[in-house]
């Protein structure tokens, strides 16, 4: 038997191996040398086993056991014996049980590590990237590797009983206007040709679809060059699945039924069905978010009408161009002065023009910097509004146009509740939020963009609307306040696909180019269908209760965008450039 053949893991030792010659192989986690007897903590995936190394059972291996340092690689022969009842660890499945070395082999060495792994958890993130390897080394992201692995085995488990295909769809694909900055990669034989990354495989999971695959999958990797946030990736992964001849209930019911599979299959916990569902505008409405946390209430109250005839020059003067008052009520809590101020310089960077705040103090006076404005029968009118507005409350106003103005409160809110401790961080609120607008309209580009995405399909009777009250057949799954997925049922027929690139700016000639297959397609029995896409990064983050994807991705990049691993993106040499007609423009600084 090859010496590092090994018998078992080190932390699947149990009764069975007592007395038994067996061979273990893994890292040294620690070393304990205490003369005459040396042990060995080995851990490998499975977890530690206890090795004792004693001069009177092999001289030799002693020696060697002298030697080796935290991380070595070694493999041991020798038996398996019951430890001294006092020197029992609890702690360890394999904690009754030691390991007598008769040989041992030294596998591999190692020189002092750049970070301790026990304290891997307080190290620079870009060091622990750099050695990645070494960080992934330790049973606490091991595990999450593990889980995962679970996770996406699930999937396919799940949707396989379901009836679904999974289909791999290329990764090099074509430059469109569909959404986001796509990454694009050079083609040597065209020169000056570009393929793209997907951004998602929108387009060919709605190919396969005229394909006559009825239900496909994907584990699918996505690339999105933007601006990278806490939670974002340039790369990441997403479970994405498509249907023909379904509705939104079909597609969310699937993805019910698939999150209950997994949250039993992962947590061991019932999640109840049917989720609870909110539309777009009610969910902005109340909570300024289209991805409200409501494992807290905390709502909005559109306070408008009290400010009608107000003193307040500021408020009318928002009134008067149309904006809005809205408020956020907190209970239970006396903000001092300088947490006042630090409220209101947050809400400040977030781009409104201030932060108003009302108490009612225990006698029931107002107390705010602005209280000699306000009417007498303030009060008696703010419960109109909000019932329930008690003594000793207070109340934070922000004015603007209504979808800053909410964003903002929307903000306000998650923050006070995480400074005041209202969210039950054990709690898992899933939702769907519906019926979004089709459209929306920026004001720098003067021009209308999907919400989603250009193939989302309008509501019945929008022909006959105007392009800001169409709403979509999209929906979004929200978990915890994080969106996990979205998706929609998509356009099948040309002619509407047609009035929607309309909208967004395309002319005929432009369509055909960037989509003419799409629409030939619509036009040779293209199914109706739907689907969606869940983040797997952020699902896996969420069910494991990280802080960041890059917890949960075996070789993420820095928040810059950076592996500092393999230390990519690099330069190329102009000869390489050269192959592919490119030449690098310096930019003027
Ligand atoms: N492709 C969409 C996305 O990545 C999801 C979908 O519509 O299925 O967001």
């Amino acid at each position: 038997m090859n010496c590092f053949e090994r018998t078992t893991g080190c932390g699947l030792v149990d009764e069975k191996f007592l007395n038994k010659v067996i061979t273990l192989s893994g890292w040294v986690n620690k070393r304990r040398d205490h003369g005459n007897l040396i042990f060995i903590d080995l851990r490998d995936r499975s977890g530690i086993m206890q090795i004792v190394f004693n001069p009177v059972q092999s001289q030799n291996s002693h020696n060697i056991a002298h030697t080796l340092r935290a991380e070595y690689v070694i493999s041991v022969t020798g038996k398996v014996v019951m430890r001294e009842p006092a020197t029992v660890n609890k702690e360890l499945s394999t904690g009754k049980f030691e390991l007598q070395v008769d040989s041992i082999v030294i596998l591999n060495k190692s020189k002092l590590l750049p970070f301790s792994l026990e304290e891997a958890d307080d190290v620079d993130e870009e060091l622990r990237l750099k050695y990645r390897y070494l960080d992934l080394r330790r049973p606490s992201m091991l595990k999450k590797l593990e889980i995962r692995h679970k996770i996406i085995f699930a999937f396919r488990q799940f949707l396989d009983s379901e009836g679904f295909y999974e289909v791999e769809t290329p990764i090099l694909t074509k430059n469109t206007a569909e959404g986001a900055r796509e990454f694009l990669v050079p083609s040597r034989v065209h020169k000056g040709y570009f393929y793209a990354l997907p951004q998602s495989p929108q387009l060919y999971k709605q190919i396969l679809m005229a394909s006559g695959v009825e239900k496909y999958f994907q584990i699918a990797r996505c690339f999105r060059d933007e601006d990278l946030r806490a939670d974002r990736q340039p790369e990441f992964t997403q479970l994405d699945l498509e249907m023909s001849f379904v509705n939104e209930i079909d597609i969310q019911n699937l993805i019910e039924r698939l999150l209950k599979y997994i949250f039993k299959e992962i947590l061991n916990i019932d999640i109840n069905l049917p989720l609870n569902r909110i539309t777009y505008d009610e969910a902005f409405k109340l909570y300024g978010s289209d991805k409200p946390d409501l494992r807290f209430d905390m709502p909005i109250y559109d306070l408008t009408e009290l400010f009608e005839n107000t003193e307040l020059y500021f408020l009318k003067n928002v009134i008067d161009q149309k904006g809005r008052v809205g408020a956020v009520k907190v209970s239970n809590y006396h903000f001092t002065r300088s947490e006042l101020d630090q409220l209101t310089e947050q809400v400040k960077k977030s781009g409104s023009q201030g932060l108003l705040w009302i108490r009612i103090n225990q006698d029931g006076e107002l107390e705010s910097p602005v209280s000699k404005f306000l009417p007498k029968d303030f009060v008696d009118n703010l419960r109109k509004i909000i019932p329930d507005i008690m003594f000793g409350d207070t109340i934070f106003l922000i004015a603007g146009q209504y979808k800053d103005s909410w964003s903002n409160l929307g903000r306000l809110r998650l923050g006070l509740a995480q400074k005041l401790n209202l969210i039950d961080y054990n709690q898992i609120n899933l939702l769907w939020v519906t019926d979004f607008p089709l459209l929306e309209y920026d004001e720098k580009e003067k021009r209308w963009f999907s919400v989603m995405h250009p193939f989302t399909s309008p509501q019945p009777g929008w022909e006959n609307k105007r392009p800001e009250d169409i709403k979509s057949r999209g929906y979004d799954i929200v978990f915890n306040g994080v969106e996990l997925g979205g998706g929609n049922i998509r356009i099948h027929n040309s002619e509407v696909q047609e009035k929607i690139f309309e909208f967004l700016g395309f002319d005929k000639s432009e369509m055909n180019k960037q989509f003419g297959f799409l629409l030939q397609a619509q036009e040779l029995g293209f199914p109706p269908h739907g689907g969606i896409a869940l983040g797997v990064d952020r699902l896996v983050m969420l069910l494991l209760k990280c802080q960041s994807i890059r917890d949960v991705i075996a070789f993420p990049k820095t928040q810059s965008g950076h592996d500092p691993m393999m230390d990519a993106p690099t330069e190329v040499s102009q000869n390489k450039l050269l192959d592919y007609g490119l030449k690098i423009v310096k930019e003027n600084k």
